[in-house]
């Protein structure tokens, strides 16, 4: 396939005006030869269809949305890769040649290669724990328990919301849902946080002795500075206590191989994005 100097990318999202997404995919093209245009698009669920309908029409050849816009963007899109559906959350849409839309979820195979590629992380056989059951959550879940998990236990705040979300991947693994309260004695090899409260300086009602010896635990938000997870993660003997940024860069290179057909290094835009 030619790729012309008009080929258009975008990430949607609202708010957007944080989005390191267009430095992301300006460093992959740089390193890949890739003549792209990708920007970040201020956009709120109301306006999304149009918006994107807009983006197509004139030109644009695959999109990123982001919150709050995964849902409405799986509804959009005329066909699913299977992570999607499963997410039933689409972080990626790809113009097809025959005019159509695909969708994909990206979150967990970025999170995945972040955990085990660049962390160094064995999961089979280990014990993890997943705060939070929102929508990172829901994207997550699958691709995990298919690298052979001991068992994933998902703890969320509202508890109903932990307990649907494990039902609803039993039949892929070890999974099962609580509240906070209810986490016990129990420890965990793995913790990852995908509540929204790290960045606010939150964190849920966590056990002392939660972590195993030696664990790690990996914050899906990420920050300028160490966010409350990944601080929690260091005063609790974590081995290794990482934020999301390696996430997002992973995510992102899986989103330029769907659109462009080339994988890019992640390493090194990883390094360029850690603070100082
Ligand atoms: P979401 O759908 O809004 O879900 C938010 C979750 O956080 C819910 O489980 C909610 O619990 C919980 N929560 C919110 N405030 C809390 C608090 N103060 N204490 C305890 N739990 C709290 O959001 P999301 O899309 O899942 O995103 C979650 C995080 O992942 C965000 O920080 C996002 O930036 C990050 N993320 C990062 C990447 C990456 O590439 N690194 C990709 C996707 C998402 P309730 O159900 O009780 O409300």
């Amino acid at each position: 396939m030619a790729f012309t100097a008009s080929d258009r990318y975008a990430v949607f999202g609202h708010p957007i005006g944080h989005s390191r997404s267009p430095l992301i995919h300006s460093q992959f093209a740089e390193q890949t030869g890739q003549n792209i245009l990708y920007f970040a698009q201020d956009v709120d669920l109301p306006q999304f269809e149009h918006e994107a309908r807009t983006f197509f029409l004139s030109g644009g050849m695959g999109l990123n949305c982001t919150l709050p816009l995964k849902e409405a963007a799986f509804r959009f899109a005329d066909t699913c890769s299977a992570r999607a559906e499963r997410a039933r959350a689409v972080n990626t849409l790809v113009l097809q040649p025959d005019g159509t839309l695909f969708g994909d979820n990206t979150d967990g195979a970025g999170l995945l290669r972040d955990l085990t590629a660049n962390l160094g992380l064995k999961l089979a056989g280990k014990r993890m724990l997943i705060l939070g059951a929102g929508g990172a959550s829901r994207g997550i879940i699958a691709p995990l328990l298919e690298a052979a998990l001991e068992r994933l236990v998902i703890a969320n705040r509202t508890e109903s919301r932990a307990l649907l979300l494990a039902d609803e991947f039993a039949t892929l693994g070890n999974v099962s849902g609580s509240g906070f309260e209810a986490l016990g004695n129990a420890q965990y090899d793995v913790i990852v946080n995908a509540t929204a409260a790290s960045l606010k300086g939150e964190l849920p009602p966590l056990p002392d002795d939660l972590l195993a010896p030696g664990g790690c635990c990996y914050d899906l938000a990420y920050a300028r500075t160490p966010t409350a997870f990944v601080r929690w993660g260091n005063a609790h003997g974590a081995a290794v206590s990482a934020d999301g940024i390696g996430m997002l860069v992973e995510q992102a290179a899986e989103a330029f191989l769907l659109w462009r057909g080339v994988r890019p290094e992640t390493a090194p835009v990883i390094r360029m994005l850690q603070p100082d």
